[in-house]
């Protein structure tokens, strides 16, 4: 285990914001593979990770959000997971050095387990297994499994993650707000049936990010309830910039560095340890929250 579980336990750490659209700024096609920029622009992928580190994020994260052999297959390039996972880890490498840590980004992998889906456990184990070693070997200090709306989905990749090793494990979750006013995943898991699952399974900090439709007070009240049923296990939180409205074909999130800035000291009074960002929010995001965590 490295340090920094350690230093999670006497400060609160940054990580940083999105990237899909950071990369459609510096020039992907919408449409286009944005992992595939890890081996055929990396500089570009480079300048997204240093305005975050310049902003004072104390994570990267590697652009693998996508990065399992079945999400890849959209853009016909299932048959290089290895190596643009591993080049995203070195990408965030180079920019982290030594004074940041690289999160290696395990997304879902974009179906469903059986049986509502056609893939089995065993077989999304060793699709997640080559994606976690190759963030592994390309130089992560610990694995970012994000975006989870089913709790089987994340036993699956903890248990694959664990298997390359025994690097720090990050696990959250994105969830929604029900009719009763109650925080859902997609699939329907409660926030306590979710984190206790992710806990059991090995996760090292567990939390949300993302979500749908979720208001600043709804991600504050989100992460009260985390905070509660994680008990001793430090607890993440990674809100999209406000609620996004609906433009035609295009989403939009319209939360100002200063809208996300305002709810920084709420998040941590509650007890999370690691704030970042997920849709919509950009280095000036994090340049403004992680003031706020400094102060
Ligand atoms: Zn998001």
């Amino acid at each position: 285990m490295n340090d920094l579980l350690l230093a999670l336990s006497t400060r609160p750490l940054v990580c940083d914001g999105a990237m899909g659209t950071q990369l459609l700024a510096s020039g992907l096609d919408s449409g286009e593979c944005g992992m595939l920029w890890n081996s055929e622009h990396p500089e570009k992928v480079r300048g997204v990770h240093q305005a975050y580190r310049q902003a004072g994020c104390d994570f990267i994260t590697t652009n693998t959000f996508g990065g399992s052999s079945f999400a890849l297959a959209r853009h016909d390039l299932s048959e290089r997971m290895a190596e643009l996972n591993r080049a995203g880890a070195q990408n965030a490498r180079q920019v982290a050095g030594d004074s940041a840590w690289v999160l290696g980004d395990i997304g879902p992998f974009g179906d469903f387990l059986e049986p509502l889906g056609e893939m089995t456990a065993e077989e999304l184990l060793s699709i997640f297994r080559v994606q976690a070693a190759a963030l592994i070997e390309g130089g992560s200090d610990a694995l970012l499994i994000e975006t989870m709306v089913d709790p089987a989905e994340m036993e699956v990749a903890v248990a694959a993650v664990k298997a390359c090793g025994s690097l720090p494990i990050i696990a959250t979750y994105a969830f929604q707000k029900t009719g009763a006013n109650e925080f859902r995943t997609m699939m329907g898991t409660s926030v306590e049936e979710a984190m206790e699952r992710a806990i059991v399974a090995g996760a090292h900090v567990v939390g949300a990010n993302c979500g749908t439709a979720l208001s600043f007070p709804d991600y504050l009240e989100l992460a009260r309830q985390i905070v509660r049923v994680a008990g001793k296990t430090p607890v993440i939180l990674q809100p999209n910039a406000g609620s996004p409205q609906f433009v035609g074909e295009q989403t939009i999130y319209n939360a100002t560095p200063q809208d996300m800035a305002a709810i920084v000291m709420p998040l941590l009074d509650a007890g999370v340890r690691i704030i970042g960002g997920c849709c919509g929010t950009s280095p000036a995001h994090l340049a403004a929250m992680s003031r706020v965590v400094a102060a």
